[in-house]
């Protein structure tokens, strides 16, 4: 057995109803699934939201990651483990929810593994949220396969709003990573069995209607956004959305019972919102906006996690989602390692694991590009965390944390995924600290700000130095959304990326002028690049300079609300390894689970 799934397999769980009472919730409050899961109503949360001020927000983000990811949910789940342990000697620090995103089945049958921790600091029961959950995937699914149904039902039945076959841009999903699916043929069985036409299947975490699920701040907005979704243009070059094959009541109502959060629990049963789980390179890579709101609602400290390194998930979750939502972080954690700052500092995977303080020092320009960025951009303090790799030294990490230190960056060394809540004592400290004191503050957004950052050229307004932007915090996001939309993806490249500018073809300006005609030239940008440089080259690594976007492609979204803009290969159809994680899956013979990781 693994050792992930066997420290979850010997927890002991609270019941839910206890974690849920420890948040103000009575039993009547929640709809248990099982024991050890629940869902809260939108309606319940929606009342305490009435009742109480928002907790602080705490967003955990990374450096540009190794292969091997560098443990955000990990830390995440660490950080509010060591805040509620900090709160047992210190009750005034309150007490830390979590909300995180429920992992995919592609990568837990795939390469990556689960996504629900590891080592101590994990939620649980972790096979549980790997495998199906409390069935929201299903869900998505479900339908956004109804839609696409209805739209070749619609084809089929005389084709009324004359959709172009050739211009399909729904596909039909599934949960898992299946490479066969990524170019198929539909319709063929002859006069009864629809219109043949070249069709995709995509991962559910890749689409459209995943990313407005975790966007969606009712069950009415929900049905709203559903409608806009584009299925596909006629041969006029009209969109035809949801709403116009009449799709978006029915696919509410398979979505209304998993719009609601699920609550769980860590190892040391601090309350956990696992809900959505969107990509995060043609999504916006966070869990859903009610799981947040939740969160925040019934905690002291909501600790959330954005997809991949903070030129994409931090970006993201700032300029799209907080500024959807009217919610700011108090601080952010950039998770680092000492492996991913070796690879950044010329060291191939390999050999990561062998200590080199100079390959660690080298590689810190990645690391201080992200840190500068979330301080001068977005004026927020970021801590690093150092996520304890049984194979780091001392002298590394001393070496790593006073280099830090000597730049006046705050950070320290983590052993949560060792030792649980008590390793991440010293983190909980560093980011009571950065985000301005302990408790329940209730800090709200200052929208008077909300159009304050700095533009293409440049002119940001970080708060001045010693006055700490948490006492009060203010968003500030990267770029205007009234700006052009090709302005905005430059801004983006330029402050973010730190690349000299952006090639746009010209049918993809083409496009962009299209989406601006069509309503959506005020539409926040998502984009799809590698996690693994700043830059679109993943070989690219540390902070490179000078170097230039090539945009490939752009898509609306306009349920989600987002114009995505591509630039580089975008996989919506992962497939499995020579060797999947599948293969060491099984069930003994009193029902427990072995070999997920
Ligand atoms: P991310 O959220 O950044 O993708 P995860 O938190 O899911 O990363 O961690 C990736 C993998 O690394 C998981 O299998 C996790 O168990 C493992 N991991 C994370 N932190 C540590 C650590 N400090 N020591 C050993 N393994 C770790
Ligand atoms: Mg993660």
């Amino acid at each position: 057995m693994t050792i992930d799934l066997e420290i979850a397999l010997s927890a002991e769980l609270d019941p839910i109803i206890d974690v849920a009472a420890g948040l103000g919730l009575q039993p009547e409050d929640i709809i248990p699934y099982g024991w050890t899961k629940a869902k809260v109503p939108i309606d319940v949360l929606d009342a305490a939201a009435e009742a109480a001020t928002d907790g602080k927000l705490i967003l955990v983000t990374a450096m540009s990651p190794t292969p091997a990811g560098e443990g955000k949910t990990t830390t995440s789940i660490g950080l509010a483990d060591g805040l509620n342990e900090l709160a047992r000697s210190k009750p005034e620090v309150g007490k830390a929810v979590l909300a995180l995103r429920e992992p995919s089945m592609g990568p837990v049958f795939g390469m990556k593994g689960g996504a629900a921790g590891g080592g101590y600091a994990q939620v649980v029961p972790m096979e549980d949220i790997n495998l199906h959950f409390t069935g929201d995937f299903a869900a998505i699914a479900a339908a956004n396969n109804l839609a696409v149904t209805m739209l070749d039902n619609h084809i089929h039945h005389g084709n009324e709003l004359d959709v172009d076959v050739r211009r399909v841009h729904i596909r039909r999903v599934v949960d898992l990573n299946d490479r066969e699916l990524r170019g198929v043929v539909v319709g063929l069985g002859g006069i009864n069995g629809g219109v043949p036409r070249e069709d995709a299947f995509d991962i559910v975490v890749a689409s459209e209607v995943m990313a407005v699920f975790c966007l969606s701040t009712s069950l009415t907005d929900l049905k709203e956004r559903l409608g806009r979704i584009v299925l596909a243009h006629s041969r006029s070059r009209t969109p035809i959305t949801v709403a116009d094959v009449g799709a978006a009541g029915a696919m509410t109502a398979l979505l209304r019972n998993a719009l609601a959060p699920n609550l769980v629990q860590s190892l040391e049963h601090s309350p956990a919102f696992i809900h959505g789980g969107p990509f995060a390179n043609i999504a916006h890579g966070c869990n859903s906006l009610l799981a947040t709101k939740a969160a925040l609602t019934l905690g002291d400290w909501t600790v959330t996690e954005a997809g991949f390194g903070a030129d994409l998930g931090a970006e993201k979750f700032l300029d799209i989602k907080c500024r959807a939502a009217g919610i700011w972080p108090s601080a952010v954690v950039v998770v680092a390692t000492l492996r991913a700052l070796k690879y950044h500092g010329g060291i191939e995977v390999k050999d990561v694991q062998t200590p080199n303080s100079h390959a660690v020092i080298d590689g810190m320009s990645n690391l201080e590009h992200h840190c500068g960025n979330l301080l001068n951009i977005y004026g927020i303090t970021p801590v690093v965390c150092f996520n304890r790799f049984p194979t780091d030294t001392d002298e590394e990490m001393a070496d790593a944390i006073a280099h830090l230190r000597s730049k006046g960056i705050s950070a320290v060394e983590s052993t949560h995924w060792a030792d649980g809540g008590k390793g991440a004592l010293g983190l909980a400290e560093a980011v009571v600290e950065a985000a301005g004191g302990a408790g329940n503050a209730g800090p709200a957004v200052d929208d008077g700000s909300v159009f304050v950052a700095g533009t293409a050229s440049g002119d940001a307004q970080a708060p001045p130095p010693g006055e700490s932007a948490a006492e009060l915090p203010r968003a500030q996001y990267s770029y205007e959304l009234d700006r052009p939309l090709e302005e905005k993806i430059r801004t983006i490249a330029q402050r973010i990326y730190g690349a000299a500018d952006v090639e746009l073809p010209t049918q993809v300006k083409r496009k962009l002028g299209q989406f601006t005609d069509e309503g959506y030239g005020d539409a926040p940008i998502c984009i799809a690049k590698t996690q693994y440089s700043l830059s679109t080259d993943a070989t690219l690594r540390g902070a490179p300079k000078d170097h230039i976007i090539e945009v490939k492609d752009v898509r609306l979204s306009a349920g989600a609300g987002f114009v995505v803009v591509i630039a580089g290969d975008i996989m919506t159809m992962p497939g499995l390894p020579k060797e999947p994680s599948a293969l060491k899956i099984d069930v003994t013979e009193d029902g427990n689970i072995t070999g997920l990781f």
